[in-house]
């Protein structure tokens, strides 16, 4: 490809709205550009990129067994409303009418869609295992959409669906598509971890997250310093505290604390630790009041609580409800004399003397203790896990925080979808029985981003060679001159017939401009043709990562770029 008819709208100041490094780069190094929120066009350079992370998913998809089909992204309302989800699924899904009034949505995920498909199509136990991949343009109406196609609503995602005759059989195709998933991260030259995690929405009994680890990530994960235990934040267990030294219960203390209503404006005015503070929190259920109560130092985890209460809706209370709950204004709840529901933390139950609100204006309770004071309906594990933790799975380990960018998701479904919408099949004995599933995402224009923020120093991106979108750049430096034309076309032709991808900078342009240009779009290997080093016969090959420069003559230069392709691209 030669730069000078070739587009590539790349840009030297920081793009104002762009927060993250990998939506600036993406945007300065003309790879895509924006249209409306969260929804974009791919240019070259980026739609390069995206057909490499594509291609390795498809072999990997492909080697592990499964099939490529292509399905619809417009869906009829019927297969959601059978499987329940155009109620529950909310605003992110964009639903429209046709003109003849039949609604439709466009597909955010596709069970539904392949599930009917297979339904209509499988009905023997030979006909299974099958899986089921497509890669497509999925639409959620993200409430953020954000950092570029890190959080899009049109972004194109691969999909695939497994069916099986049995839960066992099922747990293979997830550990199948699990080692598969491996595989493309780590060809796609990623730093990463599995991680477990909440099922949400899409239901099912358990699942896996693929994690990129960046400082930029929206998730929190942990993971053990001496095991292999790791978890999204959001499901990471935790290890029950042992009670502390046997106090002696004191007498109850009522304290005035006005206008302290924080944890930390509490524990700073009473001189207590945050530890030996109990936290009371207000949320609705379904509409019902609940009470959480969590160490004062820990956060409740939402999610670890909806899904212990079985409700479809948790939210915070809102002032009203919390001083229809306590009789407070907020700020002063605590757990004695209410008569809701109270969920509290196990940490807590072996908490002694400690202090909370009054559920009254400007007053808090010292030495506080359990079943003396105030019960409590249930105890659960219903706080995030904290660094320094000790391990739930290993006597050892602590746990370990990191930020992570999920690029791939596996889910165990069991029936959910196939009973819903009667996917069933005929078993060896002839009797009738409900398939098993799995679904398996990666998004693909999001490992992209997820990679350049892994990979990028002051000047742009440093592609890894996998899923750069051109191998090697050649800075032909004074175009205008023969011998260096004449060469870096010799250069550009030799290393295509060995089937290096090269852009050939060709441009009548000063040579900072074109260095800036290859440093910025993040091009793994450059070979710099100029007259001085070639009136000796040589020229330069700069690797953009570690920015090793070589002077050799432009045979060796052709090879060693020719061999550093071959081993990067060689399958792992
Ligand atoms: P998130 O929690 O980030 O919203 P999700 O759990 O909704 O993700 P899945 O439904 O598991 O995502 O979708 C499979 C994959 O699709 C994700 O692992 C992610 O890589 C990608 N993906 C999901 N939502 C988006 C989005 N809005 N933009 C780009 N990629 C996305
Ligand atoms: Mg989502």
């Amino acid at each position: 490809m030669r730069y000078s008819n070739y587009f590539i709208p790349t840009v030297k100041e920081t793009p104002a709205d762009a927060e993250v490094v990998s939506h600036q780069l993406m945007l300065r190094a003309g790879m895509v550009r924006k249209l409306a929120a969260g929804i974009y066009n791919y240019l070259p350079l980026g739609l390069r990129s995206i057909r490499k992370v594509e291609n390795i998913v498809r072999e990997e998809m492909n080697r592990a067994g499964a099939i490529e089909i292509l399905m619809p992204s417009v869906v009829p309302a019927e297969l959601w409303q059978e499987s329940e989800r155009w109620e529950q699924y909310g605003k992110e899904l964009l639903r429209f009418k046709d003109r003849k009034d039949a609604q439709f949505c466009l597909g955010p995920t596709h069970e539904e869609v392949v599930t009917d498909l297979v339904r209509r199509e499988i009905k023997s136990y030979r006909q299974m295992p099958i899986n089921l991949y497509q890669i497509q343009s999925k639409f959620r109406d993200e409430i953020r959409p954000r950092f570029g196609l890190m959080r899009g609503r049109e972004f194109i995602m691969k999909d695939a669906y497994s069916f099986d005759v049995d839960e066992k059989a099922a747990d293979s195709s997830y550990d199948k598509m699990y080692q598969a998933y491996r595989r493309i991260f780590e060809r796609c030259g990623l730093k990463f971890r599995a991680v477990e995690a909440d099922t949400g929405s899409i239901g099912g009994s358990s699942s896996h997250e693929f994690m990129v680890l960046a400082d930029s990530g929206e998730d929190a994960i942990v993971s053990c310093s001496a095991c292999e235990y790791a978890a999204n934040v959001e499901k990471a267990e935790a290890r029950p505290i042992e009670a502390g030294e046997h106090a002696d219960a004191r007498a109850l203390e009522r304290v005035a604390t006005p206008e302290k209503r924080t944890i930390e404006e509490v524990s700073e005015f009473l001189g207590v630790h945050a530890a030996a503070m109990i936290k009371t929190l207000v949320l609705l259920a379904d509409n019902e009041p609940v009470v959480a109560l969590v160490r004062g130092d820990h956060e409740l985890n939402e999610i670890k609580l909806k899904n212990f209460l079985h409700c479809t809706e948790l939210e915070m209370a809102n002032d009203e409800v919390v001083t229809k709950v306590t009789g407070a204004p907020v700020g002063f709840a605590g757990p004695v004399g209410l008569t809701v529901k109270i969920v509290a933390d196990l940490a807590v139950k072996g908490m002694k003397n400690a202090a909370t609100g009054g559920n009254e204006k400007d007053l808090h309770l010292k030495n506080v203790n359990l079943e003396r004071d105030f019960t409590v309906s249930q105890f659960a594990d219903i706080r995030n896990v904290v660094h320094g933790d000790a391990c739930p799975r290993c006597k050892d380990g602590v746990m370990e925080m990191w930020r992570g960018i999920e690029v791939g998701h596996v889910f165990k479904l069991g029936t959910k979808y196939s009973k819903a919408l009667k996917a069933t099949f005929l078993d060896a004995d002839g009797k009738d029985q409900t398939i098993f599933m799995g679904c398996y995402g990666i998004g693909i224009g999001r490992t992209v981003a997820a990679c350049i923020e892994q990979n990028n120093d002051a000047n742009g991106i440093i592609f890894p060679l996998p899923i750069a979108p051109f191998h090697c750049i050649i800075s032909a430096l004074n175009i205008k001159e023969a011998p260096v034309r004449e060469a870096s076309e010799l250069i550009y032709q030799q290393l295509v017939e060995a089937g290096v991808e090269v852009l050939l900078d060709d441009r009548d342009e000063r040579p900072g401009f074109k260095f800036k240009d290859a440093d910025l779009i993040g091009i793994p290997l450059r070979i710099v043709v100029g007259s001085k080093n070639l009136a000796e016969g040589n020229v330069e090959l700069k690797e953009r990562k570690s920015g090793e420069v070589s002077l050799l003559p432009i045979a060796e230069a052709v090879e060693r770029v020719t061999v550093a392709v071959a081993t990067a691209l060689a399958r792992i």
